[in-house]
Formats: structure tokens, sequence, C-alpha cells
């Protein structure tokens, strides 16, 4: 019987953590394998049974301060299927899913946040894909759920953005929500990096993929970790992690500005031989010189982004701390 774990990073959800596990119940018993009104597809018939595969529910309880863990501690003692990874601290989704694949033991693994955005009446659908080859099944949203116009904006402008700036795949309305096949999980555990940009990594590695549309749906409960200053570290991390072209920017632009900047020295030299017109402008030069400045300071600061990022992976410290797997001290590395 092959096994399917659905890993999912919690970070203060108790509120939602109940209302999910309910939801996954009815996934592995089959109840939601004719539910095809979220998907839009109606071939159900081809559809594999959920009750004919073994179950692992992994939740990783990444640092949260409420009662997450506690109210995990609860649902894994009424249901077997259920593993509780706790991390040390909150080291980010991006980490906690990393630990999360290390643990997992299904034969595919699919991700799902915690907030129930991600209808596990996908899932069933995405299992019919993996058993006919493909190893990354992911969730295309069709609509984003509730979402500010700024952050709508902003996102797709980022994304486009990374997208012309490296030959990666960066594939709009894709997250992490998806089936991975055992092959994958193990090509994604071998990228042992900090600083981690998993969206990314999914296109990386990349291995037969299909896309399935669905329907995000609003937060159940709690908030969004993901405010303004997250998201700009988030894009930092995509920017940095899957392209050096803005080191490039900083060449380009100092070669152009020196060719333009002789050019016209030249034409100034000439112009004072010729006529003996004195160069005047010293509004110009000021704001030459504060515009030169300003891109210096720029380049500067892009070459120290990436510089730091050197010095954090050059430290070679675990991506995360494990603190209790189902309650008891991890003796072994994973
Ligand atoms: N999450 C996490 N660690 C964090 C922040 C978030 O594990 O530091 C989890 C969170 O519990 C949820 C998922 O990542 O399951 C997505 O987070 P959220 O819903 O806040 O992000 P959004 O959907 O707004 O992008
Ligand atoms: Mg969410």
């Amino acid at each position: 019987m092959k096994k399917i774990t659905v890993l999912i990073p919690a970070y203060n959800e108790a509120v939602n953590l109940p209302a999910l596990h309910t939801r996954l119940c009815a996934l592995a018993s089959g109840e939601l394998d004719n539910v095809s009104a979220q998907t839009g597809t109606d071939n159900s018939a081809e559809r594999p049974r959920m009750t004919d595969y073994e179950w692992e529910f992994l939740f990783v309880n990444d640092g949260s301060s409420d009662n997450t863990l506690a109210v995990l501690n609860t649902l894994r003692r009424t249901d077997p299927r259920v593993t509780v990874v706790d991390l040390a601290r909150n080291f980010g989704k991006e980490n906690a899913l990393l630990a999360g694949f290390d643990i997992a033991s299904g034969d595919a693994v699919v991700v799902m946040d915690a907030d129930l955005q991600h209808p596990p009446e996908t899932v069933p659908e995405m299992v019919k894909y993996w058993e006919l080859g493909y190893v990354d099944v992911y969730g295309r949203r069709r609509s984003r759920g509730r979402e500010s116009w700024l952050r709508h904006n902003l996102t797709s402008v980022f994304y486009r953005t990374l997208q012309a700036l490296t030959s990666i795949e960066m594939m709009p309305g894709v997250g992490d929500f998806r089936l991975l096949d055992r092959r994958a999980v193990n090509a994604l555990t071998s990228m042992r990096e900090t600083q981690r940009y998993t969206k990314g990594m999914f296109s990386w590695i990349g291995g037969s993929k299909y896309g399935i549309d669905f329907d995000v749906a609003d937060r159940a409960g709690g908030h969004s970790s993901f405010g303004p200053r997250q998201l700009v570290a988030l894009a930092l991390q995509g920017l940095t992690g899957f392209t050096t072209a803005p080191l490039r920017f900083a060449s380009i632009s100092g070669i152009t500005i020196s060719i333009g900047a002789f050019v016209y020295l030249v034409y100034a030299l000439v112009k004072y031989a010729c006529y003996g017109d004195p160069v005047r402008g010293f509004a110009t030069l000021l704001c030459v010189m504060l515009l030169l400045g300003g891109l210096q300071l720029l380049c500067l600061g892009i070459i120290g982004e990436y510089i730091g990022r050197i010095f954090i992976e050059t430290k070679g410290r675990p991506p995360y701390i494990i603190d209790t797997v189902n309650g008891r001290p991890l003796t072994s590395a994973p």
C-alpha cells in the first residue's frame, strides 16, 4: 500500500487545526473522492480511491507562541496518523517545510497550509495525476481569495521581475500547495541551503509537472504571518537565491556611465579648444554627482546582499533545529 504524507507547517494556527484535521480525516476516508466542484474537473470516475492509501498527517510546529503544540498533541493522541514535529523556535515557513520533507515517510508528500486556504478536496485529483506518473502536481490559483490590491499588484510585479531575471520558470499563481513524488522530495532535501526560497526550488529540481486549478479559500481564522516586511525579505531571498542579474546590473551601469562620461569629456574638450567656451553649470554638476553617489551606494548594497548571504551560508549551520518528534527528543539527525 502506498503512503501519502500531508505536510503542514503551522505557526500560531491553534484555531484552525481541529477543522483542518476533520477535513483531512474526510479526505483519507474517501469522503472527498468525488467532490469535483473545487477543481472544476468532472472525470471523477478515473480517480483513485483515497482509502487505498496509507496516510500520514505531518504537522511541523514552527515555534508557535499560542497553544498550537497542545492542540497538535491532542490530535496525535486521538489519531495515530498524526505526527507532530516541534521545532526549537520559529525558523520560518521555508525551513519548517524542509524539516517536514526530512521527516516525511510517504511515497508522496502533499504540502498544504494550516489555515484551510488550500482545499483538501483538490488532493484526490492530485493523486490521480501522481499515479499517471507526474512527480510534481501543483495547485494553480484560479482566484486568490481575500487579498489587498497593493499586495496583489506588488506580488505580480515581483514575479514578473524575477522571471525576467532568471532562466528558472516561476509560474504565476503557483505556490506551495502541491503533491510531490518521493523523487522530488529527495531532490529538495538534498538542497541544504539555509536561505531557502522553496517556490523557486520546485522549479529548479525539474521533473514532469502538472497543474491543477483550485480556488484559494479565505484564511479560516487567525492572521497571516506574511506582512510587508516578511514579503520583502522573501522577495530578496528569491532574487538573490536564483539569479545574479542584479550584480550584472552593477557592472553594466558602470560601463554605460563610464562610456557616457568619456564621450562627454571629449565633447567638452573639443568645444573648449574650438570655441574657448568654459564649461558651466554648477547645478548640473551637483545632480550628476548625487546621481552617481546614489548609484554607487545602490551597487554596493546589491553586492552587500549577496555577501551577507554568502556569510550566512558559509557558517554551515543547520536550517532548523528539532526539539521533539511526537513528544520525544530526536536522538539522531534526520
Ligand atoms: N508558517 C510557518 N512559519 C512561519 C510563518 C507561517 O510555518 O514563520 C505557516 C503558516 O502556519 C501557514 C503557512 O505557513 O500554514 C502560510 O502562512 P500564512 O497563511 O500566514 O501565509 P499567507 O497564506 O498569508 O501567504
Ligand atoms: Mg495563508
